[in-house]
């Protein structure tokens, strides 16, 4: 950071976080794309401007954006259809053509003077190799599609992964922050509302001390079970990892009673999950968890949702844990 501090000291751009990534990532030698092209930009221009590390920022730094990636892969889809379509179409033109080329020739044989018999035998090969040649470019078309098939659904499951906590198998933050957006984006049905539980585990801090960041990790695991199965009967649903030890539930056209309800037995059976240690098998964690519960009111943004069910669990917290409270 002191490095990236003096280097930035020596440009004309402004000290913010987006020219902050861009010199962080390329002193710290973590993202060679980004070196070769402030290289090349420094090149013409010494001393960086705020337009041109905006740039870089964009070009090199930036994740791409998910829709728009997205959108590429259909377009590109629809044009190998088309060429693909063209192509089949020639190919059938020109057999066709070759067929009555040959008709005509078998008609005509008797007939046609020795001279001009060269001169359709050549007509007739080119069509041959005409048809041949489209053919051959439709089954390289194909080829494509299947390619851009393949890399496509690559893609939707590469984009579907960075959505996903490695640990738990849920949702990770970026997941929630999307689930979270296209929640509040559309009203709820009429007689109920948007609700959020938030969880925190209890004392969690301790069961690291105690046991280690290995049995912490397994906590962490079991929590995230227990949550799944309590939202698995929802499929609207949506189980995430909010932070560390700190988990959320995404309840669409829920009501805060029923969402209580969710939270509830996610606390009771957070009570029962018992973490055997592997050598003994005895156990050795027992765990209890504290949860938040709110329900989106008419005007409210994303965030006065998150707040009032961070205040509702700290409330679960200050009163003793163990317990969900609702706001
Ligand atoms: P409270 O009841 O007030 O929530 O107490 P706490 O000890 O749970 O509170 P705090 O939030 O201060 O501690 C959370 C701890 O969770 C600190 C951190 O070491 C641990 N933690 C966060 N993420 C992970 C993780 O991925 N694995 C493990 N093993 N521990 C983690
Ligand atoms: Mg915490
Ligand atoms: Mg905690």
């Amino acid at each position: 950071m002191r490095q990236v501090v003096a280097v930035m000291g020596q440009h004309n751009a402004a000290f913010n976080p987006v020219n902050f990534a861009v010199w962080y990532e390329h002193l710290a030698g973590i993202n060679s794309r980004l070196t070769q092209a402030l290289v090349l930009a420094q090149q013409t221009e010494p001393q960086l401007s705020d337009a041109t590390l905006a740039r870089l920022h964009q070009e090199c730094v930036a994740e791409p954006d998910a829709q728009s990636m997205q959108q590429v892969s259909q377009q590109l889809q629809r044009v190998m259809t088309g060429v693909w379509g063209s192509a089949s179409r020639a190919g059938e033109q020109a057999g066709s053509y070759e067929g009555q080329l040959n008709e005509l020739v078998q008609e005509f044989k008797s007939d046609t003077p020795l001279s001009v018999q060269p001169l359709i035998t050549r007509i007739l090969d080119e069509t041959t190799q005409m048809g041949q040649t489209a053919r051959e470019l439709s089954s390289e078309v194909t080829l494509c599609r299947l390619e851009i098939d393949r890399l496509s659904h690559e893609l939707t499951r590469a984009l579907d992964e960075a959505l996903i906590d490695p640990l738990t198998g849920i949702l990770n933050r970026k997941g929630f922050d999307q689930s979270l957006a296209a929640m509040v984006g559309i009203s709820p049905k009429n007689g109920t509302s948007h609700c959020m539980i938030l969880f925190d585990i209890d004392l969690f801090k301790k069961v690291n001390d105690l046991y280690g960041h290995v049995m912490g990790d397994r906590v962490i695991q079991a929590v995230g079970d227990t949550l799944k199965a309590c939202a698995a009967h929802q499929a609207s649903h949506s189980v995430a990892r909010y932070g560390g030890e700190e988990f959320v539930i995404l309840l669409p056209d829920c009501t805060l009673e029923l969402a209580n309800q969710v939270a509830e037995t996610v606390r009771q059976r957070t009570k029962s999950i018992k973490i055997r240690d592997r050598r003994s098998n005895s156990i050795a964690v027992s765990i209890t968890i504290s949860g938040g519960v709110a329900a989106l009111r008419p005007g409210d943004q994303a965030k006065a949702l998150i707040e009032r069910a961070d205040r509702a669990l700290y409330q679960s917290k200050l009163a003793g844990r163990d317990r969900i409270t609702a706001c």
